[in-house]
């Protein structure tokens, strides 16, 4: 089935020439703190792939005002977290587009509060999720406006769920997974998900010292789940492809991970010695992963595979990284520390889609494309009929 089917889309929307519309974006990007203590937008990304909507609703004639969290506020108004940095960045984007208060000063927003929800649609003709990033979010402005405006998915959010529906539904072949990060709760779901999908399972970071362990390796100091052990052998067991690293790059008892990182590094086959902590896959583990991934038809790569953020342990990431861009098939990367990896390495423009969603883009995946945001628009009065 196409994956946008019933899915209202901005033409599907009436004429909103002269009409307020309430663009739902996510502009929750990363800031920089200046010496002066002034906060600037450290990386426009999200904004910039929502800018073609926004521009479309402008060209209509319509008067568009976005809305959108940011960062982490406890539920009340916090100068840390206010919208001014992102309003600045859009203005220059994109004039005449008034960006509100951040949603997530008010406790309705998480809480999906009706009152809340009400107050956000006052005034409004229209509104458009642009938001793919927290399409899986039941908050108020995600899933509450569809029920009261006539409402339609932005450029950028229905092309996410036009890319990740139609590899899940017809992925050209050999489909390769990339997993990776550090935890195995985090990303079991996806991977039990993705196992009768895929062709082959590629899993590093710390999540793949619990596979390590299920097949009775020794894992040192390393990342391990205990409470994950036997899922981790069910899948082992169920005749999926999995590729798991052989060597490990690992650092010493009492070394120190980080910036100002101490301690002996090592590249160790087989079983970890006490005490050791693999923080990276080892360069066997990187080239064979990099071939299985060059000759893939379709790669989806979510998570880094080693602890990047140390240029000690940054070479296993690079080197799928680099791979995943010179794979001449589709490839689609999930957005979070890979994106940031792939962009670091200036291979952004390389890779087939770069996800603007993270946990969005797992949740499609693990929930067969069933999201929250995508189930309140397929329900709006304008939603194309079966
Ligand atoms: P996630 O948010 O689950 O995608 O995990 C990303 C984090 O996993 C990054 O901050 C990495 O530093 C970390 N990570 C990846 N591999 C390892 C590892 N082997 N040991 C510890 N942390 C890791």
């Amino acid at each position: 089935m196409n994956p946008l089917h019933g899915l209202p889309l901005l033409g599907d929307l009436p004429d909103i020439d002269g009409r307020r519309v309430l663009v739902r974006v996510d502009f929750n990007v990363p800031l920089h703190i200046g010496i002066d203590g002034r906060a600037t937008v450290a990386d426009d990304f999200r904004i910039t792939a929502a800018l073609p909507t926004l521009r479309w609703l402008q060209d209509q004639g319509a008067e568009v005002v976005a809305v959108s969290h940011l960062g982490r506020p406890a539920a009340t108004r916090d100068p840390r977290w206010e919208m001014d940095p992102v309003r600045d960045r859009l203005a220059t984007l994109c004039p005449g587009i008034e960006l509100g208060d951040n949603l997530r000063f008010d406790p309705g927003e998480k809480a999906n509060d009706p009152a809340f929800v009400d107050s956000l649609i006052k005034g409004y003709d229209a509104y458009v999720n642009e938001a793919f990033g927290v399409a899986h979010r039941r908050h108020a402005s995600i899933v509450g406006p569809p029920h009261f405006l006539p409402s339609a998915a932005g450029l950028r959010l229905a092309r996410e769920v036009e890319v990740l529906g139609s590899i899940l539904a017809h992925p050209a072949r050999p489909f390769v997974a990339v997993v990776g990060g550090a935890k195995v709760a985090d990303k079991i779901e996806l991977l039990k998900a993705l196992s009768s999908k895929v062709d082959t399972l590629v899993v590093g970071g710390g999540m793949a010292f619990t596979f390590l362990a299920a097949q009775g390796r020794a894992v040192g100091s390393s990342l391990l789940d205990l409470e994950h052990l036997e899922d981790c052998r069910a899948l082992l067991a169920s005749g999926v492809d999995i590729r798991l690293p052989t060597d490990i790059r690992a650092l010493e008892p009492g070394g120190v991970l980080g910036p100002s990182g101490r301690g002996g590094v090592k590249v160790i086959e087989g079983d970890l010695p006490d005490g050791w902590n693999g923080l990276d896959i080892g360069p066997d583990s990187a080239a064979a992963f990099a071939e299985v991934v060059r000759g893939a038809g379709t790669v989806m790569w979510n998570g880094p595979l080693g602890a990047f953020e140390d240029a000690r342990f940054a070479a296993g990431t690079r080197v799928v990284a680099q791979a995943v861009a010179a794979c001449k098939g589709f490839s689609v990367v999930g957005g979070g520390d890979s994106a940031s990896a792939l962009e670091e390495l200036h291979l952004c423009d390389q890779v087939g889609f770069l996800s603007t969603g993270g946990g969005a883009s797992l949740a499609f995946i693990e929930r067969g494309g069933d999201l929250p945001a995508l189930d309140a628009l397929r329900h709006a009065s304008n939603a194309p009929q079966e």
